[in-house]
């Protein structure tokens, strides 16, 4: 599964930043996920439960921030959030974008004791 292996990424972050600053246990941990992700924020929690057990993030409580999507029109350089399915710019109708927002999953903090 996709958040699965996503999910064992961000679990291995964590536990290097708090094994840096020597934490004892990571009481929450501050996600940033982008609206073009796929990534469901249950199933995130699902597998972190199940694989962070064991380690001093378990019982973390995962902190999920949603991005909208933004894109960049190529030919006029507006940006704007698409709506549902349409992607085309609404300045212009241009079709070819770039993605400046909505793509991400990082870890944006953590919180220690
Ligand atoms: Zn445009």
């Amino acid at each position: 599964m996709h958040e699965l292996s996503i999910t064992q990424g961000m679990l291995e972050i964590v536990l290097r930043h708090a094994q840096r600053a020597r934490a004892q246990r990571i009481t929450h941990i501050n996600l940033v996920i982008g609206d073009l992700t796929s990534i469901v924020d249950d199933s995130v929690q699902f597998y972190f439960d199940f694989i962070s057990q064991d380690t001093i993030a378990e019982g973390a409580q995962l902190v999920f921030q949603r991005t909208p999507a933004t894109f960049r029109c190529q030919d006029c350089g507006n940006t704007f959030t698409p709506n549902d399915r349409d992607f085309t710019c609404p300045h212009c109708g241009e079709m070819k974008v770039d993605v400046v927002a909505g793509n991400e999953f990082r870890v944006e903090s953590i919180e220690v004791e």
